[in-house]
């Protein structure tokens, strides 16, 4: 069976992934699928289980019995975890911390990266994460690598999501933190695949991003045409 196209989306917190990945998948008719909000949905898991985040074995044991389920919706994904829409929930900071600590262990990456190739399997996708180019989907056929500067992706993050009342200093550390982790891990470090096309986006309007990775999208794929949904 040949598949629809993949295109993957890496990079760090706060380069503007999500929001370049909803604009092409609009833009070409795609499924828009979010991993990261699958790593923390499982990280909501432990956090309800009480659950220590660097206890290996027994995240291991807790995610035999945990469901986590990933719904492409026109408004972005929503996130089931054990049949529960969590959506919200797990844009909260103690979740966003714990699922780049539940992400190191490679029990839980295999698990969450056999989900996602399932999701992806058929392909007529943008994939979003830190290692969908490396390894969900190696074989992509667009993977970009999308990067900003840490003060411009802690700007970005505190403007999105922040709390009224946040402090844009401790979303910056945690942000730096969570870079730090992600880069650094033994399995499937943060890093851009050897054949990705890397976008520093810290000088660049989300217009001209969109240009350049529509190009990219373009040119891999001639048979995917535009749904001729206009760009905001
Ligand atoms: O993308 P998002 O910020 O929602 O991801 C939350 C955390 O999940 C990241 O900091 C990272 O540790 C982990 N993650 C991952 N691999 C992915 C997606 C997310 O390790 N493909």
């Amino acid at each position: 069976m040949t598949r629809g196209p993949i295109i993957a989306i890496d990079g760090p917190a706060g380069a503007g992934k999500s929001t370049v990945a909803r604009h092409l998948a609009e833009h070409f008719g795609l499924l828009n699928l979010e991993t990261g909000a699958m790593y923390r949905a499982f990280a909501l898991k432990a956090i309800l289980s009480d659950q220590d985040f660097d206890d290996a074995e027994a995240l291991e044991r807790l995610a035999t019995g945990t469901a986590v389920t990933l719904k492409p919706a026109r408004a972005g994904n929503r996130v089931l975890l054990d049949g529960a829409d969590v959506t919200e929930r797990i844009r909260d900071s103690d979740v966003t911390q714990g699922a780049s600590r539940v992400s190191v262990h490679p029990a839980i990456r295999r698990w969450m990266v056999g989900l996602q190739q399932e999701l992806g399997r058929a392909g007529g996708v943008v994939m979003e994460g830190r290692d969908i180019g490396t390894v969900v989907f190696p074989d992509a056929d667009v993977k970009v690598f999308l990067d900003a500067s840490p003060e411009v992706r802690g700007q970005r993050r505190y403007e999105q999501n922040a709390p009224a009342g946040a402090d844009p200093t401790a979303i910056s550390r945690e942000l730096r933190e969570r870079d730090e982790r992600d880069r650094n891990r033994a399995n499937s470090p943060l890093q851009p695949a050897p054949d990705a096309v890397s976008i520093d986006s810290t000088a660049m309007p989300l217009q001209a991003v969109l240009a350049r990775i529509e190009d990219l999208v373009r040119a891999r794929c001639p048979g995917l045409k535009a749904t001729g949904t206009a760009r905001e």
